[in-house]
């Protein structure tokens, strides 16, 4: 039996954050909300309504699609692809069916694979039904949201790189600042298409598709489960059908919801109640200037300096990335040590999310560096004087007075030193140490090391006891 290979194309819908809807004023914001109430007589499709489109989701848009190196389309329209659902009360969705607002592009991931991008469109969302048994309720607060719906090409070849493409996807449009990102609330959800075909086949098998993945880990694993799954069933011979599929990550599997036997007909048609969406390139060109750095810039800044696994955390935080470069402009080579300290300390405590709203500021950040730099601070007094930075009311005071206040500040005076020293070597407990290290016993060194450091309560700087230790008992 041959081995076969996956091919994998991706669509996302990502909901832009714009204040209001994509084509009325009210709210688009409806987290935390009561149902039903971000609703104008535009999103009900009453009788003699038409929508107004939204000219920020328009922007954003354009900085979405620079943001995956797309073309942006100065020539654009609407069009309706009808169907009836209950969470759709004008009966048809209003999309971009047959001229969108962006072109073809790639999205380029850490390891360099480039994932091609079709196109992508502006589109309004749907309602949200929520079923109890024998009725159901509607939500029409999620009506024509705005979105923008991503379709790569089948260029994706596993799980882990499908995943990858997520993720990506993700940090592009964060940074590009056009949406809120929020994964949980399914800002952004994934419709992930995978088929199979014998190695060095010239046609793609037959795919499935799985809607409405809402997190990088349930796109790996439902590709997983795909590829395992449909590998079964040409072996056994038999033929992959054609269906959308659902996932569950409690159950890990995906489980068919309707077959695509026969091709929905949406009857596109455009859509008469707004005008064709013409941008001028000076338009396009002054927002599209606008797009700030993206991942891969500072990969290119930060590469030769920061650990790649560091970074590749760092880089899910762009208020960090952001910060990281303001005070990398302060000079101090200071990026490496920030990146580790933001690192180990944000992220191991859980606490990122509240942490990154509130950073400190880039002079602080460098003024511990630079005290670090010159072991005027520990690599432990460092840390928690970083952690006090955090702290807006500790903070005002300044990194110097922070150290000198929690009496971090490291004594590097070798005069002052070596009285210490001086007042350690004149104990009678540490005489037995002194005669073996003269001995030849060279590990008895961090014993009076360790008793000159409490001496000193912790401000010795270490290296400069040792040296004065060794020159004092050769
Ligand atoms: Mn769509």
């Amino acid at each position: 039996m041959g081995k076969y290979i996956a091919t994998i194309g991706i669509e996302c819908h990502v909901q832009l954050c714009t204040k209001t809807k994509l084509f009325s004023e009210v709210d688009n914001d409806a987290r935390s909300k009561e149902p039903n109430s971000c609703v104008s007589p535009v999103d009900y499709a009453l009788p003699g309504m038409l929508p107004r489109l939204n000219g920020e989701a328009v922007r954003l848009a354009i900085l979405a699609g620079r943001a995956m190196n797309c073309e942006i389309n100065a020539c654009s329209r609407f069009d309706r692809k009808h169907y009836f659902y209950p969470d759709s009360p004008k009966g048809y969705q209003i999309t971009q069916f047959y001229h969108q607002i962006i072109g073809a592009g790639y999205v380029e991931l850490p390891s360099g694979t480039r994932i091609r991008i079709e196109h992508a469109h502006l589109e309004g969302d749907a309602g949200k039904l929520t079923h109890f048994g024998a009725y159901s309720l509607v939500d029409l607060n999620r009506v024509d949201t705005p979105l923008i719906e991503i379709v790569s090409m089948p260029d994706i070849h596993s799980a882990k790189e499908a995943h990858d493409y997520c993720k990506e996807l993700w940090r592009l449009m964060c940074y590009a600042g056009v949406t809120y990102g929020d994964l949980y609330n399914g800002n952004m959800r994934f419709d992930v298409n995978t088929s199979l075909a014998p190695e060095g086949a010239s046609e793609l098998g037959t795919r499935t598709e799985v809607k409405n993945l809402n997190s990088f880990r349930s796109v790996e694993r439902a590709v997983e489960y795909e590829i395992k799954r449909q590998t079964k069933v040409l072996e056994a011979g038999e033929k992959v059908i054609q269906q959308t599929l659902g996932w569950s990550d409690a159950t890990g599997k995906t489980t068919p919801q309707r077959s695509k036997e026969v091709a929905a007909d949406y009857r596109y048609m455009p859509e008469p109640d707004l005008p064709p969406l013409n941008l001028s390139s000076e338009y396009i060109e002054a927002e599209s200037a606008k797009l700030p750095l993206m991942p891969k810039d500072y990969r290119e800044k930060f590469g030769e300096i920061i650990a790649g696994d560091t970074l590749e955390i760092l880089l899910d935080y762009p208020s960090l990335m952001e910060k990281l470069a303001e005070v990398a402009l302060l000079g101090h080579g200071v990026a490496p040590l920030l990146a580790n300290l933001f690192a180990s300390v944000l992220l191991a405590e859980e606490k990122s999310a509240e942490y990154l709203n509130d950073l400190p500021s880039a002079e602080d950040l460098a003024a511990l560096a630079e005290m670090n730099e010159k072991k005027e601070l520990s690599s432990t007094a460092t840390k928690e004087v970083f952690l006090r930075l955090f702290d807006p009311q500790m903070r005002e005071r300044g990194t110097k007075q922070i150290a000198k206040e929690l009496g971090l500040i490291q004594e590097n005076d070798l005069g002052a030193l070596e009285v210490i020293v001086d007042a350690v070597l004149a104990k009678p407990e540490t005489a037995k140490a002194q005669e073996d290290f003269r001995a030849g016993s060279e590990k008895v060194l961090g014993f009076l090391v360790g008793q000159v450091m409490k001496e000193s309560r912790g401000k010795a700087n270490p290296s400069a006891v040792q040296e004065i230790l060794r020159k004092k008992l050769s």
